[in-house]
């Protein structure tokens, strides 16, 4: 089995709203087609290819971890290696510690989106770092979840900062070390 299949059915990080928010279409990307393929693509200044996006988790993600429009993708998506991806091809990194790294790191974001449920947050589809800084929000507006007593949310959330931390130190270390590209 060749190395992405090895890695990327493995792991989805970067499709399932945990690495990237979303996905900025370039030029040269077939606008028509990747919309006729149900790709959501919202404009952000005009019509340009360049000014449109993709809302990450995205659509096109299979729960196998497949891409469902693999052949058709976009450039980003098929430009982009991961710091992991990119080290396990130069050797660096031994297959077995790679998934190992990706089953620690896909559990670190079953976590964060475990805490999120528990406070409240059903937005399973939305990216993780968007789901925490609207809750964020709202807890700083003294908005608080109505089915946990006071003290509990608090400690919930206290707990969901750390492991958001937690795990945005983790992207950052092996996946992608640039935060604004995120
Ligand atoms: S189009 Fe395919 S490769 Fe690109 S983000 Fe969606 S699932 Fe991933």
């Amino acid at each position: 089995m060749a190395l992405p299949e090895q890695l990327c059915l493995h792991c989805g990080l970067c499709c399932n709203g945990t690495l990237f928010r979303d996905v900025e279409l370039q030029p040269g990307d077939d606008v028509a087609k990747l919309r006729a393929l149900g790709l959501p693509l919202r404009s952000r200044r005009g019509l340009e290819a360049d000014s449109l996006k993709f809302p990450q988790p995205c659509s096109a993600l299979c729960s196998d971890l497949k891409c469902r429009v693999y052949a058709d993708r976009p450039s980003r998506c098929r430009e982009f290696e991961c710091a992991l991806f990119k080290a396990a091809v130069a050797g660096k990194t031994e297959l077995p510690a790679a998934l190992k790294t990706i089953r620690q790191t896909r559990q670190m974001a079953e976590k964060v989106r475990g805490l999120l449920r528990e406070l409240g947050d059903a937005g399973e589809g939305v990216a993780l770092a968007k789901r925490f800084k609207s809750l964020k929000r709202k807890f700083d507006a003294g908005e608080l979840p109505d089915r946990l007593d006071a003290e509990t949310a608090y400690d919930r959330f206290a707990e969901l900062s750390l492991a958001v931390h937690e795990l945005d130190m983790r992207l950052r270390a092996k996946f992608h070390p640039d935060p604004n590209d995120r």
